[in-house]
């Protein structure tokens, strides 16, 4: 490598962190970008889940199946608004091409090379820290009411498995030895072994972010307003000034599409929000990350209390969180464990950024040398970004990887 480049980051989501540390420890000087405080926004929320098994795309064989049944209950687990849904067609259409048998496979196959290694590369991440308890090892129990849809036979169980994913199917004695609060209508349930949870995403992010400045990374808080190729490196041009970089990592989640406008890139990376329900009040312990298979809303205990995470929204990245959909993942909550019922939760709404195949952008720009992306994470951007975080430091280090990069390239749309 060259003398010690530096690198602006743009965007401190637990991706924008990632990649500061990888390049920090691949000997770049690094300042990260945030407009607010790292590691809070999307990233705050989510529900926790670290998984080398999280490998299903959304959009899987049959989805169009599920889709209107889906979209038109209201307040169920995904939605569109009248207003915008017309805006998100392309974006659907795109969607169910990747449903495809061979499509889905293929996402598959590449989001395994994001998600394998998550729970060792995190445990990396947190040494020396002194805040190794942040991660703890969990399974994922997919409850179901049905005893007869815990099947393991269907296809995303079978995906998983042909990947090497341990998996067990239980039935409701044992469910309720291994999570004696969750409702007993649950009848059946499939356990997805050898996987990890973080006990607070938030403390997470913070975490890391001390790690950045204790490896000799800065972190501004300011807000990105341009970047602009001058010779020889990028102008980040920022609320508070301009800031000379070799190279630029833009990381802002759903917000990195509006900054790439200025260069005529168009990608189709949708705002897809979610909620979550927080009861801190909760006097109760879940021993791993529990998906309700009805509602598509998964409960876990965090350090703030038990959080019950889901919906996918499409409405916009501007419109105020929806009371509806809140109440609805309350109800959800209070079904799933009978002990939350007449305890009231803090809510909470985030942005996933995402692309219609589950799979994220890593890529230094064909036509912008020096700039590289790193953004959409849809669901499992607190899993992919580990290792987003190492390829991209390879990337700007020049360091041939050893796994093929091309399913996370803009060509493929
Ligand atoms: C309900 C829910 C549940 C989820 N559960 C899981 C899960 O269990 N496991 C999992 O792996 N993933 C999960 N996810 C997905 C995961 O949370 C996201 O993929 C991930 O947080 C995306 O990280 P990010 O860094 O790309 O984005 P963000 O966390 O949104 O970070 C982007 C950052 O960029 C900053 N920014 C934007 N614009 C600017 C600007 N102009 N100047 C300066 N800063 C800027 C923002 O302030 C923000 O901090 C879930 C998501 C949701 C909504």
């Amino acid at each position: 490598m060259q003398d010690k480049q530096h690198v602006g980051v743009i965007g401190g989501g637990i991706i924008g962190i990632c990649a500061a540390i990888s390049l920090l420890d691949t000997g770049h000087r690094v300042t990260l970008i945030e407009r607010d405080a790292p590691g809070q926004a999307t990233s705050f929320g989510n529900a926790g889940i670290i998984s080398p098994w999280s490998i299903i795309p959304q959009a899987m064989p049959g989805i169009w199946k599920q889709i209107p049944g889906m979209l038109l209950r209201p307040n169920g687990p995904a939605g569109v608004s009248m207003r915008q849904g017309p805006g998100y067609l392309p974006w659907l259409i795109r969607f169910l091409r990747e449903s495809r048998l061979d499509r889905a496979q293929a996402n598959s196959d590449a989001m395994q090379l994001l998600c394998g290694d998550a729970v060792t590369l995190y445990r990396e991440l947190l040494r020396g820290t002194g805040h190794d308890d942040l991660i703890a090892d969990a399974m994922y129990v997919h409850a179901f009411r049905d005893a007869r849809n815990a099947d393991l036979s269907s296809l995303g169980y079978k995906m998983r498995r042909q990947k090497g994913a341990d998996l067990e199917r239980i039935d409701a004695a044992d469910l309720r030895d291994l999570e004696p609060n969750l409702s007993h209508d649950f009848q059946a349930a499939i356990l997805i072994k050898g996987q990890a949870r973080a006990r607070d995403p938030g403390r997470l992010g913070t975490v890391l972010a001390n790690k950045i400045k204790a490896l000799g990374g800065q972190i501004c808080r300011e807000t990105v307003r341009d970047l602009t190729p001058v010779s020889g490196g990028w102008d980040v041009i920022t609320n508070m000034g301009t800031h000379p970089f070799d190279k630029v990592v833009l990381a802002a989640g759903i917000w990195s599409a509006e900054l790439l406008r200025r260069f005529n890139i168009s990608l189709p990376l949708a705002a897809e929000r979610g909620y979550h329900v927080s009861f801190g009040d909760a006097d109760l312990h879940l021993n791993n990350s529990i998906m309700d298979t009805d509602a598509h809303a998964v409960a876990s205990s965090m350090d703030g209390g038990v959080r019950i995470a889901g919906v996918a929204e499409f409405t916009g990245i501007d419109a105020p969180p929806n009371p509806g959909r809140l109440r609805a993942l309350k109800q959800i909550a209070q079904s799933m464990i009978p002990d939350l019922k007449h305890k009231t939760p803090d809510t909470w709404m985030g942005i996933r950024p995402s692309f219609p195949d589950s799979l994220p952008l890593i890529e230094e720009c064909k036509d912008l040398p020096g700039l590289i992306c790193a953004f959409g994470h849809s669901h499992y951007g607190l899993m992919m970004a580990p290792k987003t975080g190492r390829i991209v430091a390879d990337i700007a280090t020049g360091t041939p990887t050893n796994i093929d990069l091309s399913p996370f390239r803009a060509a493929r749309f």
